[in-house]
């Protein structure tokens, strides 16, 4: 079945006055996906965030939310939209049920107050008042006001910030918890792993364009990145030609990280290789060291890590 279009983005563009923040950005989101904006500061996730919850005009380009333009959208398209607001939403003298059950007044259908507060894991903390909450139980809160009208669409803009780990992990549930229950999650995170876990899709943004789309798994070529085995070999024994592998390029700092040179990195008898077939490699290695009765315990095999595809991404952005 065709995955439907809950977004749906075309040379969108935003300037403030000399300011280009968005140039001319193409993407689309599906309806139940977790879509990840990634970006350094600055690189205009806000302002195209802003301009897909209807809060900001653009300066050209189309956009379609729900099937609708946000600069044009009525009460009903909002009701479908949930967003996050700033801790101000929360009301210091009232308790979460009271809180949550005051934002629920405004709608005439939605989710039930107390599965809202079950669902963003507040049952405990129902009858503390909005004061006296943590900075993670607040953000809880945050969202669970922005799921009062149960929206089809829901922005989470870095959610998880400033949070502890075991928070974290438990915001991550809540927001798959929200996943499995068909709703689509346009999400902002400066987190790697937040983005690596949550994920269905990542955008990278740099400079106001996109620099890279994918899944996790294939953002920016991370699949097919060659490998890097690395493993010390004893004093005075010569390491085996292994099938497929070239000595792993330095890497220069000066280059931003970039390989400046095809030279081996044999630091004492460390050998450090690069391989785009890491099995073949590793086979004939491990069949080596057992006929040589060498164990290679350090032995290391290294793909690229989401972070460091996220800084080639930006790095090379203008
Ligand atoms: P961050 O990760 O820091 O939140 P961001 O990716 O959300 O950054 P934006 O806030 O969209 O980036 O900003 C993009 C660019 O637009 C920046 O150069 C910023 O200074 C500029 N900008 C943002 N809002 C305004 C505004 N109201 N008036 C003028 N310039 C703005």
């Amino acid at each position: 079945m065709a995955a439907e279009t809950v977004i749906a983005v075309r040379g969108l563009s935003m300037a403030y006055g000399a300011v280009e923040a968005v140039r001319g950005i193409d993407l689309e989101v599906n309806r139940g996906e977790v879509f990840a904006f990634l970006g350094p500061n600055g690189a205009g996730k806000t302002t195209t965030v802003e301009i897909l919850e209807g809060y900001r005009r653009r300066t050209a380009g189309e956009v379609s939310v729900l099937g609708v333009d946000p600069e044009r959208a009525g009460a009903d398209w909002r009701r479908r939209v949930g967003v996050v607001l700033q801790e101000s939403a929360v009301e210091p003298d009232l308790t979460v049920r009271e809180c949550v059950t005051l934002y629920a007044g405004y709608y005439a259908a939605g989710l039930p107050v107390a599965e809202i507060i079950d669902l963003v894991g507040l049952s405990e903390s129902a009858e503390v008042r909005g004061g006296r909450l943590s900075g993670g139980q607040r953000r809880r809160l945050e969202v669970a006001l922005a799921l009062v009208g149960d929206p089809e669409l829901l922005f989470l803009d870095e959610p998880t910030t400033g949070f502890d780990p075991s928070a974290r992990r438990a915001a991550w549930d809540m927001i798959t918890g929200l996943q499995g229950l068909g709703k689509t999650i346009f999400l902002t995170t400066h987190y790697m792993d937040e983005a690596e876990y949550l994920a269905d899709r990542i955008c990278v943004l740099a400079a106001g364009q996109i620099v890279g789309m994918g899944t996790p798994d294939t953002l920016g070529g991370r699949d097919s990145a060659p490998a890097e085995i690395t493993f010390t070999v004893p004093a005075g024994v010569t390491p085996p030609d292994l099938p497929g592998t070239r000595p792993r390029p330095i890497r220069d700092g000066a280059s931003g990280g970039r390989p400046a040179a095809e030279t081996p990195q044999t630091t004492g008898r460390r050998i450090e290789l690069q391989t785009d077939s890491p099995m073949d490699a590793l086979g004939a290695l491990a069949a080596w060291g057992l006929q040589q009765g060498h164990t290679l315990a350090d032995i290391e095999v290294h793909r690229p890590t989401l972070e460091e595809i996220y800084l080639k991404l930006t790095e090379a952005a203008p």
